[in-house]
């Protein structure tokens, strides 16, 4: 429909002759000029009609126009000192498209701050807001590179099913569904799954997964339906290789939206690409929380407020924004996580992110014996886990792996809350749009 986005529109344009299609952001009636924005992926162009210049028909149908319809607009590109980007259109014919009711569910120009649930009930009007827009391109571009990274690492992309018969781990609350007659559920991760293609010869393999937890959380961090990087690795030494990999991927993923000038732009922000990850021990970060007044008994899981102070702990102490915590006490993780020798910690490590915990992961247990054991001691039926060992019985190399939660990697990155970084988020009270 188009021959040009506005992006193409420039000076050295001038005199050419172009087709434009987008929204009206804007219309202004100077009484002899008026002045129309036009909108697109790209950004904005003026429209200028002149009374005497323009023809009677275009002029009119200025005057018809909503704001927020779809027009398409034939014209010639010339230079003007005075239009916003030294350049304008002058409209030879205007063509509405679909025409856009009024009053507006939410104002695109910015003029009236709308409230985050009017924002999220007409999601589709907040995108056309570029810098919200800006929000979901980027988040597209870390997607692409971290799938780029893995696949260069050797990472089979598989798809693990979301409808299962039982619990995969315990702990998170499940989402009950009616499957024919029986109940099923929705998976609340593929760690079950992924587990067991490491005992098929693929070695390395990754899903970009949704995770649906039925945790009746109110947070700037939680939702209950998740996207998430999850990765697992065989043929590995301990954890500490995973620990690489994980690295390796939140790198590329930092790195490539520091690049994204356009987006960054458009959102005024900036994103500091951090230096070496910094790895510190469940038992350091106990003692760092206790030397700045927060007192964690050992055992414990970090809690929102603890996980936000060591964030602040670690960029004042080491000027890291990304740290691992490794060797937590082994009765806080789940029954596959692999033991340390003394069976009071785990090989298992959290990633945080400016005080957000934004990944886990472990060695995995590939001992059946010692994997039923762990089962039983978790206060788990093996029996529900049959299809599951039975993976661990016909040679189970090492391994390991983690789930890197994408809403958290792209609120950090931007310091916005989750619901600014998701589409259309499920938490408690919303299920709709
Ligand atoms: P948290 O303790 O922060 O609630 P978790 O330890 O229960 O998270 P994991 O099971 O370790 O979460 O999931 C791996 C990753 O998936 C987390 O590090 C996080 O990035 C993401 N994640 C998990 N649950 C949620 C959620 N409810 N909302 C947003 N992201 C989540
Ligand atoms: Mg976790």
């Amino acid at each position: 429909m188009r021959s040009h986005y506005s992006g193409d529109i420039t000076g050295r344009l001038d005199g050419k002759k172009v087709v434009l299609a987008g929204w009206v952001h804007e219309i202004r009636d100077m009484g002899k000029l008026k002045f129309l924005v036009l909108r697109d992926r790209e950004g904005f162009i003026q429209v200028t009609a002149k009374k005497g210049d323009t023809c009677e028909e275009v002029l009119s149908a200025i005057d018809q126009l909503s704001k927020e319809s779809v027009i398409k607009v034939e014209g010639l590109i010339v230079k003007n000192e005075k239009a916003p980007r030294g350049v304008e259109l002058k409209p030879d014919s205007i063509e509405l498209i679909s025409k856009a009711d009024s009053p507006l569910p939410l104002d695109v120009t910015q003029k009236v701050d709308a409230d985050m649930d009017t924002r999220l009930n007409n999601r589709f009007m907040d995108l056309r807001k570029p810098e919200v827009a800006a929000i979901f391109t980027l988040r597209g571009e870390v997607v692409n590179a971290g799938r780029g990274f893995l696949r260069e690492k050797g990472f089979v992309e598989i798809n693990t099913p979301k409808i299962i018969a039982s619990a995969s781990e315990g702990g998170t609350e499940l989402f009950p569904i009616s499957y024919f007659d029986r109940e099923a559920f929705l998976a609340q991760s593929p760690q079950l799954y992924k587990q067991m293609m490491m005992s098929t010869g693929l070695d390395r393999v990754c899903e970009l997964t949704t995770y649906f937890r039925a945790e009746e959380h109110d947070t700037r961090r939680h939702l209950n339906e998740v996207t998430a990087f999850d990765c697992e690795m065989a043929f590995i030494e301990d954890e500490e290789d995973v620990m690489e990999l994980l690295e390796g991927l939140v790198m590329s993923m930092v790195k490539k939206a520091s690049e994204s000038d356009a987006e960054l732009e458009r959102l005024g922000k900036k994103i500091n690409v951090p230096g070496k990850i910094e790895g510190i021990t469940y038992d350091k970060a106990l003692k760092l929380l206790k030397e700045n007044g927060k007192n964690i008994p050992w055992g414990e899981d970090l809690d929102t407020e603890s996980e936000k102070l060591l964030g602040e702990v670690m960029e004042r102490e080491y000027g890291k924004q990304l740290y691992f915590i490794t060797h937590f006490p082994l009765e806080s993780k789940p029954f596959y996580t692999m033991p340390c020798e003394d069976r009071k910690y785990s090989r298992s490590f959290d990633l945080g992110y400016k005080g957000v915990e934004v990944a886990s992961g472990s060695q995995r247990i590939h001992d059946p014996k010692l994997l039923e054991d762990r089962i039983k001691h978790a206060g788990l039926n093996p029996e529900n886990f049959g299809f599951y060992l039975q993976a661990f019985k016909y040679g189970m190399p090492p391994h390991g792996g983690f789930g890197l939660g994408l809403d958290r990697v792209m609120m950090q990155l931007l310091d916005l809350p989750i619901r600014e970084v998701v589409l259309f988020p499920r938490d408690r009270h919303r299920l709709t749009p």
